[in-house]
């Protein structure tokens, strides 16, 4: 679904940024990740290429636009085109508002939002100029129910919506395509570290009677990038076993 289209997915080291990086590759693109450190992309690349995938990696700090856009340069240099971005790197909190400090907030703000923003902002230029592209973004359910607590997380996901609708507008008369999956809860290292007095009431709230598995997630940006969804822009696909948080 996905031949020899160039994919960059940030948060690929791990949870649903490396099941889509596999679904990607078992769908024939070549696929850029990006992670925080070297040692989590080394490690990352090495489970990736025991398939025998054409997979590389990278580590610019999102919130440096000038680290970001000179990586991005680097890919499309190599690659001569950058078909597809999957906006996934990202944090969480479930801290009271008393308990959480200002710079806590603003740090979920700047991976889940502006790091969103410079990503997209450095793609831009190379997707306008081949004619085409697919810009796709980690959401959350959280992003249309908000939360109890944690605040800073559902707030950055309603700005990831605003911002997938919004770019997904401007950017469709260069035919990019702008849209954004949101997750229910999923089984990955995010969920594992919230107290299991969240997640058990959470989980049976969930009609479908099961948290979702990264591959879940990976499978609806497969759809979402591929050219069967070439009509599909600006939307927000909820994938969460019809939960309500
Ligand atoms: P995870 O913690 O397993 O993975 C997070 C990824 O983000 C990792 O690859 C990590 O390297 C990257 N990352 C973290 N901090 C970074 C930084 N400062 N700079 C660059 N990269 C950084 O989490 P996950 O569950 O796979 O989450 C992926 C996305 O899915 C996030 O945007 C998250 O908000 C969203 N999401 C997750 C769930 C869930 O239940 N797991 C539900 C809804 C949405």
């Amino acid at each position: 679904m996905l031949n020899d289209k160039v994919a960059i997915i940030t948060g690929g080291t791990r949870g649903i940024g490396l099941e889509t990086a596999r679904v990607f590759l078992e769908n024939g693109a070549k696929v850029i990740i990006f992670g925080s450190r070297q040692e989590t992309v080394d490690k990352a690349l090495a489970d990736l290429k025991q398939s025998g995938a054409e997979v590389e990696g990278y580590w610019p700090n999102l919130n440096d636009f000038a680290a970001v856009e000179k990586t991005i340069y680097e890919i499309a240099q190599k690659h001569e085109r950058i078909d597809i971005l999957v906006n996934n790197a990202g944090i969480s909190a479930n801290k009271k508002i008393e308990d959480t400090d200002p710079e806590e907030f603003a740090s979920i703000i700047d991976l889940n939002v502006k790091a969103m923003f410079n990503v997209s902002k450095a793609v831009v230029p190379y997707m306008k100029k081949q004619g085409d592209g697919v810009i796709l973004n980690t959401s959350s359910m959280v992003s249309i129910y908000g939360q109890p607590s944690g605040v800073g997380y559902p707030a950055s996901k309603f700005a990831v919506n605003g911002l997938t609708k919004s770019l997904a507008r401007e950017l469709a008369p260069a035919h990019i395509r702008v849209n954004a999956v949101a997750p229910g809860i999923t089984n990955t290292d995010m969920v594992a570290k919230l107290p299991k007095e969240m997640i058990d009431p959470l989980i049976q709230t969930i009609p479908l009677g099961r948290i979702g598995e990264p591959r879940d997630i990976a499978n609806a940006f497969l759809f979402l990038a591929s050219d069967l969804a070439s009509y599909v822009t600006g939307e927000i696909l909820s994938v969460d076993g019809a939960a309500r948080a």
